[in-house]
């Protein structure tokens, strides 16, 4: 059975022609009724996936710990916005804020915005924060302009649509979905257009004939636009995700269902679909604004450093036998550098960008 999602897409490509892989991804996650993270909470053991801050509260309380400490070194503006971006079951940032409820003058100056498209995802943001002021947005045009910004994302960047590119004896050819002859979604080489290459151009090194990219255009305006913000208001963006420290080609995207991979084109709308974060090309842009970058670090890294075992140390003082065996698998999950089995430690990355160039953030060094 196809899903609604899939006719809807299949008449879209016959009226309009094949659809470039940024749109299917788009549509597939952000489809106002069918797309995957407007009809449903993905997270967690019965849902498709698990992100850090769902494993464990230490995530969410570290990364509180770090925006506190960022907030001190930015001089302790009297009002800051707190900007998360993509906060799933707002989880991380419930923790974030319970973790520095004793900081000295920080939760009067703190105003929570949230960046989410979902929804269903905004309702569980409501429940988890219930007890602060927090405002939602659509896009980022309505964040307030007169105040300094911290600007975190987990997960988020990976979530935003990407366009894939061949370098061919030819030129670039880039990969879009079709309908095949029997009725069914296929992936389909065209010419690639204009616009896409040149978005490409400034992060490439020189490929190999058979070689594939990805750039993602909504990754680049995003940034762009928060860096544009971050320069006026002053301020620190900070992303956590996996993929790649230098350029690398290759195909990334992918569809995951109930913790399993499966194609890409199968289920459009059921499945999580995600691609590698480029941070060599995020770094590039961050610097190119003159803004002064901070890592990457791994995650394994980065928690290290900001006290993951004293933190684990605590929680397990007052934990039973099996509650001290959780803490532990947790802390293994998230820094631990075994990519196959699935612990994030290594794969995940850390990093930052700030408006000022002579700041030290905690983790970083
Ligand atoms: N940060 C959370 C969730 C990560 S999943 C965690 O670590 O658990 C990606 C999140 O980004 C979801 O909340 C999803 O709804 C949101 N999202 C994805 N694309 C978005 C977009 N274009 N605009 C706003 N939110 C988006």
């Amino acid at each position: 059975m196809p899903t609604a999602l899939e006719e809807i897409i299949k008449q879209t490509i016959r009226d309009t022609g094949p659809m470039n892989l940024a749109h299917y991804m788009a549509l597939c996650l952000g489809h106002p009724t069918h797309g995957y993270y407007m009809t449903r909470d993905p997270f967690g053991e019965k849902g498709d996936f698990t992100t850090a801050p769902e494993i464990s509260q230490m995530f969410g309380e570290l990364i509180g710990a770090w925006i506190a400490d960022s907030w001190v070194k930015m001089g302790t503006p009297k009002k800051f916005i707190l900007l998360e971006c993509g906060p799933g079951r707002g989880t991380l940032m419930m923790d974030a804020m319970r973790a520095t409820q004793n900081v000295d003058g920080f939760h009067e100056a703190v105003q929570i915005h949230l960046l989410e498209m979902s929804p269903v995802l905004r309702s569980l943001q409501a429940e988890r924060l219930s007890q602060y002021d927090a405002t939602w947005h659509d896009d980022l045009s309505t964040l307030p302009t007169d105040y300094p910004i911290i600007v975190i994302g987990n997960e988020f960047l990976d979530a935003l649509p990407v366009r894939q590119l061949t370098w061919c004896e030819t030129g670039w050819k880039e990969k879009t979905v079709n309908i095949d002859k029997n009725d069914t979604l296929c992936l389909y080489d065209v010419e690639a257009k204009n616009e896409v290459i040149e978005a490409l151009t400034p992060f490439l090194i020189p490929p190999q004939v058979g070689e594939q990219v990805e750039v993602s255009l909504e990754q680049q305006r995003l940034l762009n636009d928060l860096i544009n913000i971050v320069l006026k208001q002053g301020g620190i963006l900070l992303f956590v995700d996996y993929g790649f420290v230098h350029n690398v080609a290759g195909d990334t995207i992918q569809a995951v269902k109930n913790h399993s991979y499966c194609d890409l084109l199968e289920t459009p709308g059921e499945a999580d679909i995600t691609a590698h974060v480029n941070f060599s090309e995020i770094s590039q842009i961050a610097m190119k604004k003159n803004m002064m970058v901070h890592g990457p670090v791994s995650q394994g890294e980065y928690l290290k450093r900001l006290g993951i075992s004293i933190r684990e140390g605590l929680l397990k003082e007052n934990a039973t036998k099996l509650q001290q065996r959780d803490i532990e698998a947790a802390v293994k999950r998230l820094i631990g550098e075994d990519t196959k089995n699935n612990e994030m430690g290594k794969l995940f990355k850390v990093i930052a960008f700030s408006s000022n160039s002579n700041i030290n953030l905690a983790g970083f060094v």
